[in-house]
């Protein structure tokens, strides 16, 4: 994946006014390349924090990523714009062995994964020669292949059944292929597009990680730091008018607000961006109401003493348990997860089994996910260390781009006006990840400059 230059370069005009919707990881990047630039932003979020899906609860001394948490090093956007707020010192190598479940036994892998799936008994020795095909296939797209255009792969576009059935065989489709859609992505592989499979073998599998001892939650709170942000301020409706782009929106309070700006990036969930903004094109709100999101429910369980486990992750593939899990354990993928010598353990569900428990209690919820990890039996005497559980519910989680989307996505972007004055941002134009709606955010940013220069210009 190659890196591509810092956003935005465009000079600006002093002091003009730019509203951003949303205080997400897309909202923030946009806003903080914006003011870089020299705009006047403010972010209108609804809620009373920052971070959306990016998000951290503490919860006696447990610190517990809600949304995202894995940080592969390929983020290469996010890293520039660690490095750019001056929060590199926030930072630091995250854990990166994680496990795969086969008849019992973990088969650990790090950053030598591809040499270490060849020599492992994760799998046979007619899989480990058909894998090669998948690297082949992988090695071919990843000059194209990254956060910020799904477009550019769209001969990838098929689902990861049709491409298992067409290049691999049943046992990579149940050991590698089933368990990274539904870990990376909580979705049926039947259902995903095997782009975002080429994607996860290339940029999240094999590769180092980073994380922040402060939670998920550094990036965003960094970046709001540093900005005007309004919390308690939901925007209904985003409209060109004929000096500049009108904003409504309500405080706490209820109380109705109307202002006027030269620009306004909208950066909330795919779902919700047609109702904020009636000029959408045609194409893009179609594509939109097609997308589906996958649904995340997750268990943490604070532990007074932590398994002996050393994989961030492990990877319980269908074929092994029902349905399929993940298992974080969040002490060994960053520190200040856990009190020091505690454990902290996070079951996710993929989104059938989660939309199936996710308006039961948190009680109900929690037992189940005890019951799911007695069964496995990878933790002995876990229920008795069990000192602390929280519940996460996402809904909607991540964007799950099924077989065909490549092409309507491509006919989406092409609806955009690039000298519009409003101008989305999101994960649902790459793959579902933090990442990947900062790529956008930026882009954004970018193209708003280009966007309002040119239009100054024109004036004078
Ligand atoms: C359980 C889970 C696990 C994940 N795991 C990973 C992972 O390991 N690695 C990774 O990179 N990614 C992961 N992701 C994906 C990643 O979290 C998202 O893709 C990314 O955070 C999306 O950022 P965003 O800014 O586009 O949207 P959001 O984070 O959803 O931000 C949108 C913001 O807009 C606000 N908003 C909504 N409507 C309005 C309105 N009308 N007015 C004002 N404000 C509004 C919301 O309150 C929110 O703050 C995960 C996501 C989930 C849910």
């Amino acid at each position: 994946m190659k890196d591509r230059p810092a956003a935005p370069t465009a000079p600006s005009p002093a002091g003009q006014r730019i509203l951003v919707v949303g205080a997400g990881i897309g909202g923030l990047s946009a806003a903080f390349r914006l003011q870089r630039a020299g705009y006047a932003v403010t972010v209108l979020e609804s809620t009373d924090h920052v971070g959306g899906r990016m998000w951290t609860e503490e919860m006696g001394g447990y610190r517990i990523d809600t949304g995202a948490a894995l940080l592969p090093d390929s983020y290469s956007e996010m890293r520039r714009l660690i490095r750019d707020a001056g929060l590199t010192d926030d930072v630091q190598p995250s854990g990166d062995i994680y496990g795969f479940l086969r008849d019992g036994t973990v088969h650990r892998f790090g950053k030598r994964l591809p040499l270490r799936l060849l020599t492992s008994g994760l799998l046979s020795t007619g899989s480990k020669v058909r894998l090669l095909r998948l690297a082949a296939d992988a090695h071919r797209l990843k000059d194209r292949i990254g956060f910020r255009d799904l477009t550019l792969v769209p001969e990838a576009d098929e689902s990861c059944t049709a491409y298992a059935d067409r290049r691999l065989n049943q046992e990579l489709f149940d050991y590698l292929i089933e368990p990274l859609s539904t870990n990376y992505y909580f979705a049926p592989p039947e259902e995903l597009s095997m782009t975002h499979v080429y994607l996860a073998a290339t940029a999240a599998l094999g590769t180092g990680y980073f994380n922040s001892p402060k939670g998920m939650v550094f990036l965003p709170r960094g970046l709001a730091e540093r900005l005007d942000v309004r919390h308690h301020s939901t925007v209904h409706s985003v409209e060109e008018g004929d000096d500049g782009v009108v904003v409504r929106y309500t405080d706490h309070q209820g109380g109705e607000h109307r202002e006027t700006a030269a620009g306004c990036v909208i950066a909330v969930p795919g779902p919700k961006v047609s109702g904020l903004w009636p000029g959408m094109p045609a194409a893009m709100r179609s594509y939109l109401s097609r997308l589906r999101y996958s649904t995340c429910l997750h268990v943490s369980f604070g532990l007074s003493e932590r398994p002996a486990e050393p994989s961030t992750w492990i990877f319980v593939p269908r074929r092994e348990y029902p349905g399929g899990l993940g298992l974080c354990l969040d002490h060994n993928r960053a520190p200040g997860r856990a009190p020091r010598g505690k454990g902290l353990l996070t079951l996710y569900w993929p989104t059938h089994l989660s939309e199936d428990l996710y308006d039961a209690s948190d009680e109900d919820v929690t037992a189940h996910a005890l019951r799911d990890l007695e069964r496995l039996g990878l933790f002995p005497g876990l229920s008795r260390r069990i000192e602390m559980t929280r519940v996460s519910r996402c809904r909607p989680c991540v964007p799950l781009t099924h077989p065909g989307s490549i092409a309507e996505l491509t006919e989406a972007v092409r609806s955009l006006d690039r000298t519009s004055r409003i101008v989305p941002v999101g994960d649902y134009f790459s793959f579902g990840s933090t990442n990947a709606a900062l790529a956008s955010g930026e882009q954004a940013a970018t193209q708003l400059a280009v966007t309002l220069t040119g239009a100054d210009r024109a004036r004078s």
